[in-house]
């Protein structure tokens, strides 16, 4: 089915964090719960796996947060359940995946390692506050010339690329940088950031995968609604 891959010859698959139900009233004894308005909120939710680009959407795994294996953490619990989900997807289709594609609370040696041991690329993004190593080639990226200037890009009027390698703390491949600065035809202005272990790709071609799996004029809004959520579980006993 996917022969000749999903983007540019690579199968690509996202994972993303999501919730699966909400009540005030229902619960379970493997619910999360948050207080809302004062009241208790239960709900469960977890992560999934599906494929992007010029394919069917399929999904391909699911997992919950497990409130008391994971952390309550959001963003530790949903890496421990994602790392669950990944071993499961990697047992049962062999040679399927080439590229994960995941949001920056992964950003870190713990996901890439075990997706490089896996032997699957990552396109990862990048948060604001991120390790050392990270500031370091954001710095030198922020002085360094522009690689390549785009302006075929659909909906945005002008596309600069910044890219370096660099070394993170505790991988031991090297890693490409790559910073997309984009000038919206309004003049809006806004930027990603990605972390990739491949280093044969093109830098179109990452940038399709992050088309792919971000509304990239979103962003924003998107990094607002995980910080709304996060660090507010409490495993219901
Ligand atoms: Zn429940």
């Amino acid at each position: 089915m996917f022969e000749n891959g999903t983007i540019d010859g690579y199968t690509v698959a996202a994972v993303d964090g999501t919730k699966f139900f909400g009540s005030y009233l229902k619960h379970c004894g493997h619910c999360l719960s948050t207080i809302i308005k004062g009241k208790d909120y239960f709900y469960h939710s977890g992560v999934v796996m599906s494929i992007v680009g010029d394919a069917p959407k399929l999904v391909l795994d699911f997992e919950m947060y497990d409130p008391k294996v994971d952390s309550a953490n959001k963003d530790e619990g949903e890496q421990s359940a994602a790392m669950r989900m990944l071993s499961r997807v990697m047992a049962n289709h062999k040679q399927l995946l080439d590229v994960v594609v995941y949001d920056a609370l992964v950003c870190n040696s713990v996901w890439i390692n075990t997706c490089l041991s896996y032997g699957i690329d990552i396109v990862v993004r990048v948060k604001k506050n991120n390790n050392k190593s990270l500031k370091q080639v954001k710095a030198l990226a922020n002085k360094a010339e522009p690689v390549t200037v785009w302006n075929d890009e659909k909906g945005i009027s002008e596309v600069t690329v910044y890219e370096k390698t660099f070394i993170m703390a505790g991988v031991e491949q090297p890693m490409r940088f790559v910073k997309f600065a984009l000038k919206y035809e309004d003049h809006k202005r806004s930027q990603i950031m990605i972390v990739s272990t491949n280093f044969d790709m093109s830098l179109k071609t990452i940038f399709r995968i992050i088309r792919a799996r971000w509304d990239i004029e979103s962003a924003p809004q998107e990094s607002k609604r995980r910080q709304g959520v996060k660090n507010s579980l409490i495993a219901c006993s």
